[in-house]
């Protein structure tokens, strides 16, 4: 769906800015997404940035059948309007392929035979205790991966990488400490969302990432593969999330039911973000609502929270 853009402004970077909504076709799209979606769409319009839609449906198997196209009814039911043909991660596996290519050249990566359980038993918290990683060309060669099912992972440094994210402020992150060395592709021959979605956006061109806050930690793993491929790091802002009376995260898991197509939905899904809108705001149409969003939209105003519990 193509909106008919005025003249898009430079940022500070002196590009045009380029945000994105990138929902997983798991289910319907709820009202924890929705936030998502509103949040980098108005961010993006208020900047007279451009947004696009991607389907993060790479790993198949988690794929709900035709979610997809209700994620996408819906949008435009509430009457979003992206620009450019909508990307679907499926169409774009030589990519991922070639990216994996590049960091396996930069001999970064190696092959991991360790199950979960291995894993657990290993270490007391869960992170990659290294036990497959070659220290040297001697373990190089004792580990043959034929006939065997492995997954790729990332060596990744013993140093803090820090980011400052426009909502939750400064960030940092000791890879090796946090998160170990991270699996690209998948022992069932998927390409994992780090390393994906760190293609896509560079292939869209994304400059501003706007998302729930429980990316938040995935985002030094993001930065850290853009780094090591070459590609330019977008500016990031993490929302906080909403969360039932329970805190669980609105999603399947917690039954989170399909988002409600009116105006009083996205009102509570602005004022939800902080913005300065008044519940009883009587809008004309959903355009004369988005175009009042536009107009008064303020980043800044979002919590600075991790998450904020809704009525559900
Ligand atoms: N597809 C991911 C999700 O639905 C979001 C990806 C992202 O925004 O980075 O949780």
């Amino acid at each position: 769906m193509k909106k008919p853009n005025p003249q898009p402004k430079n940022n500070t970077t002196g590009q045009t800015y380029r945000g994105r909504f990138a929902p997983s076709p798991s289910g319907e799209l709820h009202f924890g997404s929705l936030l998502a979606a509103m949040a980098s769409y108005a961010d993006a319009r208020a900047h007279n940035g451009q947004w696009l839609l991607r389907i993060d449906d790479i790993d198949q198997a988690r794929v709900v059948p035709d979610s997809a196209e209700h994620i996408i009814r819906t949008l435009e039911q509430l009457g979003f309007e992206w620009d450019e043909s909508i990307y679907y991660q499926s169409r774009h596996i030589r990519d991922y392929r070639k990216a994996l290519d590049k960091l396996q050249e930069k001999n970064l990566t190696y092959p991991c035979f360790c199950s979960r359980k291995q894993i657990k038993s290993r270490s007391s918290n869960g992170i990659y205790p290294g036990t497959c990683r070659p220290n040297n060309q001697a373990d190089k060669t004792t580990k043959t991966t034929e006939d065997k099912e492995y997954a790729l992972r990332i060596k990744v440094p013993d140093k803090a990488l820090s980011f400052k994210d426009q909502i939750q402020g400064a960030y940092t992150q000791q890879l090796a400490q946090g998160v170990g060395d991270f699996i690209i592709y998948r022992r069932d021959k998927v390409f994992t969302y780090q390393l994906s979605i760190v293609v896509d956006e560079y292939l869209s061109r994304i400059t501003h990432i706007v998302r729930g806050h429980d990316l938040l930690d995935s985002t030094p793993r993001q930065i850290y593969l853009q780094q090591q491929l070459g590609y330019p790091t977008p500016i990031y802002a993490h929302i906080p999330l909403a969360v039932t009376k329970e805190q669980l995260k609105l999603s399947k898991l917690s039954r989170a039911r399909k988002v409600r197509c009116d105006l009083p939905t996205l009102v509570q899904a602005a004022r939800f973000l902080g913005q300065d809108i008044a519940p009883d705001n009587n809008y004309q149409s959903l355009q004369d609502f988005w175009q009042h969003l536009f107009d008064i939209w303020q980043l800044k105003q979002v919590p600075k929270m991790e998450k904020i519990e809704i009525m559900y």
